[in-house]
């Protein structure tokens, strides 16, 4: 155990997307926060989902001060009728914290985007979500957080309308091919990668090494999306080291340097 522990000490890892204020840790966040700590997982980036968490997300925060960055958005799953009130309030969030009096502050916006996997209803309301988010991020220069699940096309119908020097951000749990890639990298978007990479027909680990390190973000997406040999069960952000050790298979590079250069680059992304 003790030489484990020399093996990981030092390192700085980063979840750039974890969902720790989830009630599937509510027996234990404290014990699952720990467990990743130790390992060296000390920066947690949080997305948001929808208004039902914000308390939860500003409990964690004042908390672990030091470790826990959040992100305001509403998640594409979660635009249904009420849509349009629960734009106002990640627009109200934003605005108290960014030009507020508060000390505390947004990160991103995230998670945005389009998913056709669950429902495709509110598929033009989703659109227009998505627009009116990314133009929340431009005005108050913080990047995206993108969530896009059987939509690459729309997603990049609204990015392409969007883009400039202004855009940028992360491409969140990405699945898609290598063309998808080099789409979303033209856009600024950073690789968020997590569990599906460990997985035997997750795909982007036959051409991942043909993507530069600096395009690559790690991450859990805990709860959910498990990596091998944890798929199926509950995801924490401690499992971002099998993340980082499938990934030090594909680049064939230790993982010291692949934990040095993402969490470089989470800082690109997120300014901290
Ligand atoms: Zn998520």
């Amino acid at each position: 155990m003790r030489a484990k522990f020399n093996y990981f000490c030092g390192m700085i890892l980063t979840d750039t997307h974890t969902h720790i204020y989830s009630e599937s840790f509510d027996e234990d966040q404290d014990q699952m926060m720990q467990r990743a700590i130790e390992i060296g997982v000390t920066r947690f980036f949080v997305p948001s989902i929808d208004s039902t968490y914000t308390n939860a997300m500003y409990n964690i925060e004042s908390k672990y001060p030091e470790n826990v960055f959040l992100m305001m958005g509403l998640h594409p799953t979660h635009v249904k009728e009420n849509y349009k009130d629960e734009l106002k309030h990640v627009g109200d969030e934003l605005e108290k914290r960014l030009n507020g009096d508060l000390s505390k502050t947004f990160y991103a916006v995230g998670e945005i985007g389009i998913d056709l996997y669950w429902d495709k209803t509110f598929l033009l309301e989703q659109k227009e979500a998505f627009r009116y988010q990314i133009q929340l991020a431009k005005k108050y220069k913080l990047p995206i957080v993108i969530h896009c699940r059987e939509s690459f096309e729309e997603v990049f119908e609204v990015l392409e309308s969007e883009k400039g020097e202004d855009l940028f951000g992360i491409f969140h749990c990405f699945t898609g091919t290598i063309e998808d890639a080099h789409r979303a990298i033209g856009y600024n978007m950073k690789l968020g990668i997590g569990g599906v990479v460990t997985f035997k027909n997750g795909k982007i680990d036959r051409f991942l090494d043909q993507i530069s390190l600096h395009h690559i973000v790690l991450e859990t997406d805990a709860p959910y999306l498990a990596p091998t040999p944890y798929r199926g069960k509950r995801n924490e952000s401690s499992y971002l080291m099998n993340i980082l050790e499938k990934l030090s298979e594909v680049y064939q590079k230790p993982i010291e340097e692949i934990a040095a250069i993402t969490t470089q680059n989470s800082k690109d992304v997120f300014g901290v």
